[in-house]
């Protein structure tokens, strides 16, 4: 995976603020060096609007306009906030803080509130649901899964628009929104919520930004000190501004106006969450003096990419459609987009692995392909599958790099070694950079080869060699610019910032992310999968607004991919179940043979692919280790309606999806905590611990002794010795007496969790 700002890893540093304007376009230019008064970037994906305001601080810092520590820069998660960080730092620019808006308050509310409130913050609390449980609970309600996560959605939306919860009904009734039960009832659930934070001394991620809106706006004096300290912002991905992200941002600000916002309305896929792409459009009505400047070369994607986007654009309807963009590839022509359809979901994984397998194959790095899915309840068979065709795949949002266990230790050792230098025997023999962090990683399990199989020894190996090419980059970087080599202090002065700025090198694995998460990020190749009626748009998107919200996730899916783009679905679920899915609405007109001239256009010459279990070459059939030996498992049946079950995220369940669940809902959530804690102990994925599908299916058997626990499919024999007595105290109803999870305000807390933004949909 490749963050879109950072194509090159250690490219020379500029060495003039002129210097910095190169490799800029003329529209690029005005904008990295407008930098007076309010500047305003409106452009479609790919165009270089994150590249081009990177290079406006780095100008304006080089060229003595922009203090360094003057500008803070506004991403929308961390991650984009570290590469920005890292950006700046190459083009010689150090010092300027980029944070997300979360990072940002939360820094500020930390170091204000024993002056503005007295005593310390409150804790903040990782995730709602439970609480939100509760607080339905005192209102004598049982809410579903779904229902609670409608429940949260609702919450959060009135708190980023600021609505208190008497006023939710009204709130509701006047942006005609859809309240997905009894506004009233709503209402009286949200306050009992917050109440109970006050019983519990909580805060949640919204307080962050509301309680600092409220110091800034009743201490002038805070408010003048932190106008001291900032006197200029830049806001990335600006369409997807909350109205309480935004007055804080006024309040940064304080009318001097020395704002920079970059955006582009068709990729707003927030406004669920209360975001919404007008502050970006009514710009200009609200600083008439705004420069504003408009980016139409696209520097991403081939012409047939960029074709597919304009074709998916020409089809949507709003007020963010009114001001899209045609985008023009500056790219050489490349494959046409693939569309697959497939008789069902497993086959669907399967080829798509088959084909990531293949590119790998063909020499295009893992690291350069990704799956990108709705949902992340999606991301489980495509796993699977990958395991299958030994592909090692990443997910997104899983543990980030530098809070790995074996990262941490290696840094131990890099430190030990780089503070012993030449005496350390360790170093015998190697010279440079890289072969002496090859020696010390030796004695932490790296190998030349990787070790046979996937699990956690695999993983183990994958995240030593990133650092092991970290160290193969900064040495060829300095070689290129005719630098020194690099020293062994020098690379583990590098993996600090870079740990700081949680900007973890590339783990050579395909990326399996969501939609929303892939925000941003490009990859060489793309595979859209999953896209049928109800999943894209997904069901529960039912007015015409939420369904072209669903329409510009896809395009932002499709603006991901610089070169191979895979579009699919399946046709049904299960192998052998009835065909009743139909391909995503939005294809209509787009993929060939849905009747439209557009479609042979978009579609290029390739027209529509039938993936099937045919397309397994040869040896179809698999031999032991192919990629069927694992599904022949004996027949199994749903423990509710009997049928039998082939899809294996239902053979985990024990029953099918569609089939009514018995889900003991706080028993879930307190199993999720739990697991995230053993992850983060173990230093590895959540997953790895056990998957959501095995965890839901335990929360739904309730088992009370080990035996019961071991008769669900994913629990075997060594996670049961290892998890058992956990789980089984976990089901008791028990408490397991654990230390209180990682405290909120550390390193790595809730300044993380803005990845997802609360994202309703990312916890599905
Ligand atoms: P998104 O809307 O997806 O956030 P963006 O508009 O922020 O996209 P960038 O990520 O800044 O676009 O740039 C897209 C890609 O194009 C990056 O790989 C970037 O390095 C490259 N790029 C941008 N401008 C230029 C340019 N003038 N010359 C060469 N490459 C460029
Ligand atoms: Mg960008």
């Amino acid at each position: 995976m490749t963050a879109a700002t950072d194509s090159t890893l250690f490219p020379p540093v500029p060495d003039s603020a002129d210097a910095v304007l190169e490799g800029l376009d003329p529209e690029q230019r005005e904008v990295a060096t407008s930098l007076h008064g309010p500047v305003c970037v409106l452009a479609g994906a790919g165009t270089g609007k994150t590249r081009a305001i990177t290079h406006r601080i780095a100008y304006g810092v080089r060229a003595g306009v922009l203090p360094p520590a003057g500008v803070l820069a506004v991403t929308f998660t961390s991650r984009a906030a570290g590469e920005m960080r890292g950006r700046l730092r190459q083009l010689g620019a150090s010092g300027v803080q980029a944070r997300t808006f979360h990072a940002a308050a939360l820094r500020q509310l930390q170091f204000f509130w024993p002056r503005a409130v007295g005593g310390e913050l409150p804790r903040l609390l990782e995730r709602k649901v439970q609480l939100v449980a509760e607080a339905a609970a005192r209102c004598r309600l049982r809410l579903d899964r779904n229902e609670l996560r409608d429940m949260t959605g609702e919450i959060e939306w009135s708190k980023v628009t600021q609505t208190v919860p008497d006023d939710y009904p009204a709130a509701v009734a006047k942006a005609g929104r859809d309240a997905p039960r009894d506004p009233a009832e709503i209402s009286k659930v949200f306050a009992a919520y917050e109440q109970l934070k006050r019983d519990n001394s909580v805060i949640d991620f919204e307080d962050v930004l509301l309680l600092t809106v409220g110091v800034l706006q009743d201490r002038p004096d805070i408010a003048e000190t932190v106008r001291g300290q900032y006197q200029h912002f830049v806001v990335d991905e600006y369409q997807d501004v909350s109205p309480l992200q935004q007055r804080l941002l006024e309040l940064w600000d304080g009318g001097r106006e020395s704002l920079c916002v970059v955006g582009d309305a068709s990729q707003t896929i927030y406004s669920f969450t209360g975001a919404t792409p007008d502050h970006l459009l009514n710009f200009r009505t609200r600083h008439p003096d705004a420069t504003v400047i408009k980016l139409v070369r696209d520097y991403r994607s081939t012409p047939q990419v960029v074709g597919l986007a304009n074709g998916l654009l020409s089809q949507a309807r709003g007020r963010a459609a009114e001001h899209r963009l045609e985008l023009v590839s500056q790219r050489e022509a490349g494959p046409a987009p693939v569309y697959t359809e497939y008789a069902d979901e497993p086959t669907e994984a399967e080829g798509v692995a088959k084909r990531a397998r293949e590119l790998i194959d063909a020499g295009r790095p893992a690291s350069e392909i990704a799956v990108l899915y709705r949902i992340n309840a999606q991301s489980e068979i495509y796993e699977q599958a990958l395991v299958d065709a030994g592909v090692p795949y990443q997910l997104r949002g899983a543990e980030r790099f530098f809070e790995r266990a074996e990262i941490r230790e290696a840094g131990v050792a890099l430190r030990g070694a780089a503070r012993f230098g030449e005496n350390d025997s360790l170093l015998d023999g190697a010279a440079d950079l890289p072969s002496q962090v090859r020696a010390v990683l030796s004695g932490k399990g790296w190998t030349p080869e990787p070790p046979a199989g996937s699990g956690a020894v695999r993983d183990r190996w994958e995240s030593l060699a990133a650092l092991v090419r970290l160290a193969e980059a900064l040495a060829e970087g300095r070689a290129a610019a005719g630098g020194a080599p690099p020293t062994l202090a020098e690379f583990v002065a590098e993996l600090d910032e870079r740990a700081n700025a949680q900007h973890a090198p590339t783990v050579e694995g395909v990326t399996l992310a969501s939609l929303h998460s892939a925000k941003g990020l490009e990859w060489d190749a793309v595979f859209l999968v999953g896209l049928t009626e109800g999943m894209l748009p997904i069901t529960y998107a039912k007015t015409d607004e939420q369904v072209e919200e669903e329409r510009r996730l896809l395009y932002v899916g499709v603006t991901r991919a610089r070169e191979h783009l895979s579009l699919s679905w399946s046709l049904s679920r299960s192998p052998g179940g009835r065909p009743n899915r139909r391909p995503s609405r939005f294809l209509d007109g787009l993929r060939p043979g849905s009747g439209s001239p557009a479609a042979r256009t978009a579609g290029g010459a390739g027209g529509i692919q039938r993936g099937g279990r045919g397309d397994f070459g040869a040896g179809g059939q698999g031999g032991a280790s192919g990629p069927r030996a694992r599904k022949q498992r004996g027949p199994a049946q749903c423990r509710v309606c009997g049928r039998s079950l082939t899809d294996p995220g239902e053979l985990k369940l024990s029953r099918c999806e569609g089939c009514p669940s018995d889900l003991d809902e706080v028993l879930y959530e307190r199993l999720r905590d739990w697991r995230a804690d053993q992850a983060r102990q173990l230093g590895q994925p959540a997953y790895c611990v056990f998957t959501d599908k095995t965890l839901l299916a335990i929360a739904e058997a309730v088992p009370d002794d080990a035996g019961a626990l071991a008769r669900i499919p994913g629990v075997g024999r060594r996670k049961l010795d290892r998890y058992g007595g956990d789980v089984l105290a976990l089901c008791a109803g028990e408490e397991l007496g654990a230390e209180e999870p990682e405290d909120a305000s550390g390193p790595g807390g809730p300044v993380e969790s803005g990845e997802v933004a609360g994202s309703p949909a990312e916890d599905s």
